[in-house]
């Protein structure tokens, strides 16, 4: 059986198929008749949970040994507490509500009241009685928790991954991404271009997929389920080339960025947080051109900390070591969306309140980030770059924030170095203000993405529009010639940092429109090498 799609990442893969568990996390309170069959409902449920929690210690066992292994049986003994049992049961019979939201709330009370002891062993009792809580409740709940169910590599289905749901994957775990939605530059296929594994989007499969055998070919854009032992040899063999061909490109490691005629061009790679490091250092990236910073947001419960987002900041500087490391502030919104912020539900998100619009608006999340890049700043070389950008006011009031900041670091006698400021260029207003705007910073960045949504007033979230959402539209690119040119007038350099800029059927175009810098996905870097090193552009 054979399902079409649209490819985002070429590439075979090969491997168990396994549909994507939403985490079902919301517990909802609703009045029940009978509490005899509600606390039974929950008993089977305890039941249930401590047999889960066997298993886990008997694995646990096998694999780590006795002293690891113990919490499941800490956490069984747990289930069994008098006091905890007695909560939940005196919830479903006094107030005639369900047992989910008994065990719920008798976890989270549990939990506050081990928390704050003063014993030092009982609070860290607080969160195992939460992880006992939630099973139950997703035992109740028929769920599994959010993330794949699988201990072994898969290719995995899912309607679509929200960028919070992405972060949060086991990416061993991940051989190729297959999604009902999506679109060429959401999140999903953006990480699969990160994590160099095939990926299709708009694939109608059905619902009963789980544990049979697939191929993803990320060329022809198909999934295979069920293949014939034939089709399996006929894709190892085109994947076995592939490797062939990654293990030729890793030989222009080392080598320069320069067309045979002597034009050098920077290839930078993009990021989404610390752990996407290794791939642009294996990948001889010459600096980091995009940091999506948003994602140390997406990946957390509050507002990440001045100190927690200065360690991941440092910690990139610094393992880059003296190489460029461009971080772009805070582009939350759209796309996007971390609960903690609170944001209205909007009619048109991505014209809405995102990126720098929430930065300039609330100035004390923009100040903590702005506080640590700065501090980071000592550790290695960083610009910074502001997403969204109409306005050239806008730029002079990031600027008026950032020399606030400097201000405070010097009164605190916190040291920095020297940081270069630029903006992205990912609105019409952006280009057509970019001589202007060119007068205010060291660089711009033409964010492709973006700016192919607001030019061809295409949503870049929405697959059924995918094919008038064309990047190569003469517009764009005339738009990406006027920015280079008025970048270079105002003396700023100007680079690529969309999607478009691992485009190698445009590299051509690009160097002779005089592109500083294209940054891509880390896969992508030897790719771009390989064409610029072929290129003639006397001719
Ligand atoms: C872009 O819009 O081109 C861009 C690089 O930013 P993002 O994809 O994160 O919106
Ligand atoms: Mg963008």
């Amino acid at each position: 059986m054979e399902y079409q799609g649209k490819s985002v990442f070429s590439g075979i893969a090969i491997g168990p198929l396994c549909l994507y568990q939403k985490a079902d996390s919301m517990v909802k309170r609703y009045k029940i008749e009978d509490a005899d069959a509600e606390v039974k409902r929950f008993e089977d449920a305890q039941a249930t949970a401590k047999d889960q929690l066997q298993s886990l210690y008997d694995k646990a066992l096998k694999e780590v040994g006795e002293a690891n292994a113990a919490i499941f049986e800490v956490h069984q003994m747990m289930l069994d507490d008098g006091d905890y049992l007695e909560s939940i049961i005196n919830i479903i019979r006094t107030q005639l509500v369900n047992a989910e939201y008994a065990v719920a709330t008798t976890g989270d009370n549990f939990a506050q009241m081990f928390a704050a002891m003063d014993d030092e062993y009982m609070q860290a009792r607080s969160a195992d009685i939460k992880d006992i809580s939630n099973r139950v409740v997703q035992v109740l709940q028929g769920a599994a928790a959010g993330g794949i169910n699988s201990d072994v590599p898969v290719i995995l289905l899912a309607d679509d991954l929200a960028p919070s749901e992405t972060v949060q994957l086991d990416k061993s775990l991940v051989l190729s991404f297959v999604t009902r939605g999506g679109s060429t530059n959401s999140h999903t296929a953006i990480l699969a271009r990160t994590m160099s594994i095939p990926a299709l989007i708009g694939v109608d499969f059905p619902e009963d997929l789980d544990g049979k055998t697939g191929i993803v070919d990320g060329y022809k854009g198909i999934l295979i389920i069920d293949p014939s032992a034939e089709q399996i040899e006929e894709y190892q063999k085109k994947k076995d080339e592939d490797e062939e061909k990654k293990r030729l490109l890793l030989e222009l490691k080392g080598k320069e960025n320069v067309t045979l005629d002597g034009r050098k061009v920077n290839l930078y790679a993009n990021i989404g947080g610390v752990g996407d490091v290794a791939s642009v250092l294996q990948n001889d990236a010459g600096g980091i051109g995009l940091f999506r910073s948003e994602f140390l947001y997406l990946g957390a419960d509050d507002y990440p900390t001045e100190d927690a987002q200065f360690q991941a900041y440092k910690t990139v500087a610094e393992t880059m070591a003296g190489k460029k490391v461009i971080i772009r502030t805070l582009d939350i919104g759209a796309d996007k969306q971390v609960d903690y912020f609170h944001l209205e539900k909007e009619e048109n998100p991505a014209m809405g309140y995102r990126a720098i619009r929430i930065c300039l608006t609330r100035p004390d999340i923009f100040k903590t980030q702005l506080r640590a890049i700065y501090r980071a700043s000592y550790y290695g070389t960083i610009s910074i770059m502001f997403p969204m950008i109409i306005s050239v006011d806008e730029v002079v009031k990031c600027k008026e924030i950032v020399n606030e900041v400097k201000k405070e670091l010097d009164e605190q006698g916190l040291p920095y170095g020297e940081v270069e400021l630029g903006i992205m260029i990912e609105t019409p207003a952006a280009v057509l203000m970019s001589e202007e705007l060119a007068k205010e910073v060291d660089f711009f960045s033409i964010g492709t993405n973006d700016l192919t949504q607001y030019t061809l007033a295409c949503d870049r979230q929405n697959a059924a529009i995918e094919s008038f959402n064309d990047p190569h539209h003469p517009a764009v690119l005339k738009e990406i010639q006027m920015t280079i040119e008025n970048g270079h007038k105002g003396g700023a350099w100007v680079g690529i940092c969309g999607e478009l800029g691992a485009d190698t059927s445009l590299t051509e175009t690009f160097l002779r429109m005089g592109v500083d810098e294209l940054s891509v996905s880390p896969s992508r870097i030897l790719a771009v090498r390989d064409v610029v090193r072929k290129l003639d552009l006397s001719k």
